[in-house]
């Protein structure tokens, strides 16, 4: 398990390399819930998503030949750029295996941060296959997206932010994927503020999280589309460390509707002035959607800012032509 001396460690180690994101306070929706409701927001993170942290730990964490030899990964998403990103930034090799059915834009996103990409076969799992055989033949290092101590540790940096920032914070609520960003921030919290709450929060369809908490082990969920793309795929059924750390740490699990989730993007956009993605907006939508109750402060993890600027246009158009 990942505890409190791990993040304060990580925090000391990525400390210049990373933002320490504002807490911004939210009059809209403190005047609604009747307490103090802050923003944490990672979308304001460089990258524009909060796995830069981890990323950046996991590569500080390695000595000089490993940095050398590389790192691996094989994700098209937030943690494929802030791993390239790091590398970068911290003189490393970095290597993204991505399935020939990745997008073009995409994998130019990814290459124009300096990582070398290797298209290979179509789809995630022949993505993945590349990835451990570089690892066997080449040395590279796997640096995975979440079930790993030091992206765990480096994400948790955030709710050492937190509590510094926000001394009486009663509860966080923090979006749920593989549980790295939920397993660090819990982590961080329940230790500096035992008293406070930690409440995990993933859309309705394909939480693998919140489906395998429910039946008390790792469970494969089938994926599918949703504007929370960024929480979408499964936790691993051989999962080492953010299973168990949710199953520990996190006081409850909320799930969201589609509808619920393009409400909470509407809001940070028309009323905080924030552009952020579906899976950074779920906590402001379970708020909105009267999910949460308030006795006391509360921090929202805004977890990044990447989406598509059309979907996004189109969501936010949505309210303004009257729709929903
Ligand atoms: C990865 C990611 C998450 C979920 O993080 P996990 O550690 O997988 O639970 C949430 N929001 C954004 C923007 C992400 O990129």
């Amino acid at each position: 398990m990942v505890t409190l001396p791990d993040i304060e460690e990580a925090r000391r180690r990525i400390a210049g390399h990373v933002v320490h994101t504002p807490l911004q306070s939210s009059q809209s929706l403190s005047g609604q819930c009747g307490a103090p409701i802050f923003l944490k927001l990672e979308n304001h993170q460089t990258t524009g998503s909060f796995k830069l942290r981890g990323a950046t730990n996991a590569i500080l964490c390695l000595n000089e030949a490993a940095r050398l030899r590389g790192l691996i990964t094989a994700s098209t998403g937030n943690h494929g750029r802030a791993l390239a990103h790091a590398a970068k930034a911290l003189g490393a090799r970095a290597t993204i295996c991505l399935s020939a059915l990745v997008p073009a834009n995409k994998v130019e996103a990814i290459r124009v941060l300096g990582a070398d990409v290797r298209i290979v076969g179509r789809s995630q799992d022949d993505a993945m296959r590349e990835v451990e055989r570089l690892v066997h033949e080449e040395g590279m290092r796997f640096v995975p997206p979440f079930d790993d101590a030091a992206v765990i540790a480096g994400q948790g940096t955030i709710g050492l932010e937190i509590a510094d920032d926000l001394p009486d914070v009663a509860l966080v609520l923090v979006p749920l994927s593989g549980g790295g960003l939920a397993s660090g921030v819990a982590a961080a919290i329940k230790s500096r503020r035992p008293q406070a709450k930690v409440i995990g929060v993933s859309m309705e369809r394909g939480a693998a999280m919140a489906v395998s908490l429910a039946a008390g082990a790792p469970t494969d969920v089938e994926e599918v589309e949703t504007l929370a793309d960024s929480l979408g795929g499964g936790i691993g059924l051989d999962n080492r460390l953010t299973f168990a750390m949710c199953r520990n740490l996190l006081d409850d699990v909320l799930l969201l509707s589609e509808d619920e989730i393009a409400e909470g993007i509407r809001h940070a956009a028309r009323v905080e002035g924030e552009t952020v993605e579906g899976a950074a907006a779920v906590g402001i939508a379970a708020l909105l959607a009267g999910k949460v109750r308030a006795d006391g402060p509360i921090a929202i993890v805004v977890s990044g800012g990447n989406i598509d600027p059309a979907v996004h246009r189109a969501i936010v158009d949505d309210i303004k032509t009257g729709v929903v």
